[in-house]
């Protein structure tokens, strides 16, 4: 299986080995047509806004919107959640497929990064969760499923084929929403 992940900034590489040791084949997304090839995508955290500058300058956002609306499972951590949210606090949404409002950097300062274990819907064992600058999920819509909560708010969400984490699993080696990634692939 094509397991792309969008290319363009970020942590890019540990997506890419996490989807390579669960037996996929990752792909480095950077072009509509490299897109059109893999069967799913992670969307890797990094820096949402410069993500979002990058994927309009390369023609990324409609094709990405498109193959979405068509059913394509994607993942996104982190930045990747905040550029799939359809609301982003003080700020615009990039591909607003996913009905969730976040925002961004509002852990605050003194809490900049942090891991916690966290318990996902469906899993036996906890997850460690790496947050580094983590956005806020403030609101989900309807339909939105909460994965995994902490301290009483979402930090992984899931609706149909989409998955969001405010935390990076691809940080600690966790596999377990990149599984969940690659199972909804038809
Ligand atoms: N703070 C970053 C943003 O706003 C996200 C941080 C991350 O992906 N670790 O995009």
């Amino acid at each position: 299986m094509k397991a792309g992940v969008l290319a363009l900034q970020g942590d890019v590489r540990e997506h890419a080995a996490v989807l390579a040791d669960l037996g996929a084949s990752p792909v480095l997304v950077r072009t509509p047509d490299r897109l059109a090839e893999v069967d799913c995508l992670a969307i890797p955290g990094g820096e949402s806004t410069t993500m979002g500058r990058l994927a309009r300058r390369y023609g990324l956002v409609e094709p990405i919107r498109e193959r979405a609306r068509a059913g394509m499972p994607i993942l996104g951590t982190c930045a990747g959640m905040i550029v799939m949210a359809t609301e982003v606090v003080g700020g615009e949404p990039l591909l607003s497929i996913l009905d969730i409002t976040v925002a961004r950097n509002a852990y605050g300062r003194q809490v900049d990064s942090f891991e916690a274990d966290v318990a996902v819907r469906g899993e036996t064992e906890p997850l460690l969760a790496v947050f580094i600058r983590a956005p806020v999920v403030e609101d989900v819509g309807e339909g939105v499923e909460v994965l995994a909560e902490l301290g009483g708010r979402p930090v992984a969400v899931e609706r149909g084929h989409l998955v969001a984490a405010a935390f990076h699993p691809e940080l600690a080696g966790e596999t377990k929403l990149h599984r969940r990634l690659l199972e909804k692939v038809g």
